[in-house]
């Protein structure tokens, strides 16, 4: 994988810097501050820090991923911002790639679940934070079409009866659980308010 990043698209190169800043957010908030100090040398693709990055990555998925066998349904946790990032690319007809679209619904699910109480206050300007020094987009794109936006989000995956869940943060770094539950249900009337 290492070896290919030289020849990566720079959309994929950023689709995979947004799912990097995700991890970081989910479970593993130390990988974020190494991210931000990291963001020049990962701007350029330095191959030693690209390696690290990809290493720890690919780490905290496989941590979530085994430890989904003993907290049933913790890989859940894998779609944070992906609500909002799947309604973005549907209501973009896809202009907007997946890694930004991920970005900004992390930051916008983050200001949701902050509003919510849920949330830790300032968690979601620590993900931004994050995302713009990987030059990553933090905000909505000009123009975008609200009511498809949140039409698309009727029909996520993760509805059940009727009510958007979605996996929020607590603070950076760690997942806010409901009793046994790894998603929260959004509330979709602070989401409109901040589209
Ligand atoms: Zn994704």
């Amino acid at each position: 994988m290492i070896l290919t990043l030289d020849t990566l698209p720079e959309a994929n190169f950023r689709e995979g810097l947004a799912e990097a800043v995700k991890h970081a957010a989910i479970v593993d908030a130390a990988y974020g501050e190494w991210i931000l100090a990291h963001a020049g040398a990962i701007a350029t693709r330095d191959t030693a820090t690209m390696t690290q990055l990809v290493r720890r990555s690919v780490e905290c998925k496989a941590a979530i991923v085994i430890e989904d066998e003993r907290e049933s349904g913790r890989r859940a946790i894998l779609n944070a911002g992906h609500t909002v990032a799947h309604a973005l690319e549907s209501a973009t007809d896809f202009a907007l790639a997946h890694g930004e679209a991920v970005g900004i619904g992390l930051v916008l699910e983050t200001r949701v679940a902050e509003a919510m109480g849920v949330c830790r206050p300032g968690s979601a300007d620590q993900v931004a934070r994050l995302l713009s020094g990987l030059h990553l987009p933090v905000t909505l794109p000009p123009g975008l079409d609200r009511a498809r936006c949140l039409s698309a989000m009727q029909v996520d995956k993760k509805n059940r009866g009727g009510v958007i869940r979605a996996a929020l943060l607590a603070s950076f770094g760690v997942i806010a659980r409901d009793g046994d539950e790894w998603t929260h249900p959004l509330d979709v009337e602070k989401l409109k308010s901040m589209l």
